[in-house]
């Protein structure tokens, strides 16, 4: 893990403000580069912080080692103004109380396994069936639940959160004690970067994805953003939103994001696919190589000119239009979270792949190292 020795930058607490490798770290974050720490809360007993991260560009992240949840990300839009792009809570209990996931690190395995079981080397793995008779991200207390160690981390164009955790075996009926590492980094090049890793004792299944609601306006529906997907197939369900196994064409579907289209433009057809996912919660098939860093798609906001790359190492990328928000979440800044006003880009293996032989595969064995790269990157057009 070379990225991981790069030199390491203490954590401020207080007032003190610490010149380090040119970048000015404190409670003046906000003029320069740095990280800052404040204390958050408890959850079982273990103390939760907050860590505001902010880069050359004025650009800031706040995340929590509760469930590495992406609080706030505070992005340019084309007049210069900062604004916060995601949905979540102002404060810790919001989060504790009830999550449909927001900002937060899912894992052990992203999505949902069909009927919440497995098999490996002959042996059958019952997991928790927390959607319907199926399995989703990760169980009833998956990563995004837990407390993360956390300590901060820079590199050379960068400020960073490293957290870590121990998964023990039987953990959510998955084998193997799994070590977990997931670092933010927030560049200078305006990305929000997450490098995954991972490594087991015993064989696993993983897939480890981040879950942040986007909404480049910050409230409202967010059917006006316009997605691109480099993805000609993806992967059909069925009623339980399980893949079929099939990876069928996007083309002359509402399926189709090969060009950038509004998300509203076609998402009330009557298709089978969509009354399915009451809209869209579908995995598309990446056109790249397995294992291949290459860009994923794009997201813009026409109104704010934000603008948002998706770049990952991973075969699939699960848009979901927000379909189970319903108004009964009232969020940060006391706006209600209606009806698709926010919308998730979580870079994945394909749901349900430790059942199907023919998905690439999601196994862990002892002695490998799981690795994966996402990058967010913003920018205005
Ligand atoms: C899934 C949705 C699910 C949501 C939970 C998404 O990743 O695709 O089906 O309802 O997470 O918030």
């Amino acid at each position: 893990m070379k990225y991981l020795r790069k030199s390491m930058v203490p954590l401020v607490v207080g007032a003190v403000t610490v010149l380090l490798l040119g970048f000015a770290i404190g409670i003046e974050a906000k003029a320069g580069a740095g990280i800052e720490k404040e204390a958050w809360g408890t959850v079982d007993g273990k103390p939760v912080d907050l860590y505001t991260l902010t880069n050359a560009n004025g650009l800031e992240a706040k995340i929590t080692n509760y469930g590495g949840i992406v609080v706030s990300l505070e992005v340019l839009d084309r007049n210069g103004k900062l604004g916060d792009v995601v949905l979540g809570y102002d404060n810790l209990k919001g989060y504790v109380e009830n999550n449909p996931y927001f900002g937060a690190i899912v894992g052990r395995y992203g999505n949902r396994i069909g009927a919440a079981k497995f098999s490996l080397d002959g042996v059958e793995y019952t997991l928790a069936a927390n959607n319907g008779p199926n399995h989703l991200h990760g169980g009833i207390k998956g990563f995004d639940k837990v407390v993360w160690k956390a300590r901060g981390v820079t590199s050379d164009n960068g400020v960073g959160l490293e957290l870590s955790y121990l998964s023990p075996d039987g953990e959510e009926g998955y084998p193997g004690n799994l070590s977990v590492t997931v670092v933010y980094t927030l560049t200078d090049d305006n990305e929000l970067k997450i490098d995954y890793f991972a490594m087991t004792d015993k064989k696993t299944v993983v897939n480890l994805t981040h879950h942040s609601y986007f909404n480049f306006v910050g409230s409202g529906d967010i059917l006006g953003h316009k997605l691109w997907l480099k993805a000609s197939r993806f992967t059909p369900v069925d009623e339980g939103l399980i893949p079929t196994g099939e990876l069928r064409s996007v083309i002359g579907t509402p399926m189709d994001f090969t060009r950038p289209v509004a998300i509203g433009a076609r998402i009330e057809q009557d298709t089978q696919q969509l009354r399915y996912g009451f809209g869209y919660d579908h995995n598309w098939v990446l056109d790249k190589r397995l294992g291949e860093m290459a860009l994923a798609g794009s997201l813009y906001e026409p109104a704010t000119g934000r603008f948002m790359e998706i770049y990952t190492t991973e075969p699939g990328i699960q848009f979901y239009s927000g379909n189970f928000l319903d108004g009964t979440i009232t969020g940060k800044r006391g706006i209600i979270y209606e009806f698709r006003n926010g919308l998730c880009l979580e870079t994945q293996h394909f749901p349900d792949s430790p059942n199907k032989p023919d998905f690439p595969s999601t196994v862990l064995k002892p002695g490998e190292e799981y690795r994966t790269t996402t990058i967010y990157k913003f920018s205005v057009r």
